[in-house]
């Protein structure tokens, strides 16, 4: 897919205010710092759609961009618990888990890990939670350019496996990317747009 036109469409904080069309919408999250805002600028071919976070007190907001008048791409910011919870079950902040919960026009999320890190609990629990609710979801590895492919391999089979211990029973689709070298540029943009003919 071609990306001719991208444009800021607005940010906020509540699922209600969210635009109120039926745009076909993609959610792209992961912990701050994962390398989000660079996969959203790579994949857009703009050098500053998405603002490069990882500054502490950054307000947390969820920033619609319309691609190609067709789709919208949504910019999630990092997810972490809420401090409420009292039970060992993962609670995430209401606002994203509200996003998730009541988008109508969401077709599929991206879950951003960091290739080179071995399955990190919050982004398993994450996983297991969108899981749990029936909400569609890929998995997107960046900063591949860290790693030998054999590496690659080597990690994201470790997540395989953790995630086919876990609840699940078969593998997300997932991308290994790298922001820098456009790396899985081609294949995320193919999959949102066959889905989009679809
Ligand atoms: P965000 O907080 O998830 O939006 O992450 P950023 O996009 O701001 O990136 C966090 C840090 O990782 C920055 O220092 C980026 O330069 C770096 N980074 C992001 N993507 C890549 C990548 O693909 N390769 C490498 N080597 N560094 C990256």
């Amino acid at each position: 897919m071609k990306i001719n036109q991208a444009s800021f469409v607005m940010s906020n904080q509540d699922v209600k205010k969210c635009p109120n069309s039926n745009i076909p919408e993609y959610a792209f999250i992961g912990r701050s710092n994962v390398g989000k805002s660079s996969l959203i600028n790579m994949l857009t071919g703009r050098k500053s759609l998405a603002k490069t976070s990882g500054k502490p007190g950054k307000t947390q907001l969820i920033n619609h961009f319309l691609i190609n008048k067709e789709w919208h791409l949504v910019d999630l910011p990092g997810y972490g618990y809420a401090k409420v919870s009292k039970s060992s079950k993962a609670k995430f902040q209401k606002f994203i888990t509200n996003y998730f919960l009541q988008r109508r026009q969401l077709v599929t999320g991206f879950v951003l890990v960091d290739i080179r890190h071995e399955p990190q609990k919050i982004d398993t629990e994450f996983m297991e939670w969108l899981g749990e609710n029936g909400i569609p979801f890929s998995i997107i590895f960046t900063k591949a350019d860290k790693l030998k492919d054999s590496q690659i391999e080597k990690n994201v089979e470790q997540y395989r496996q953790v995630l086919l211990d876990g609840v699940w029973e078969e593998f997300p689709p997932y991308f290994v990317t790298s922001a820098t070298k456009s790396t899985g540029r081609d294949e995320v943009l193919a999959y949102i747009n066959e889905i989009n003919k679809s």
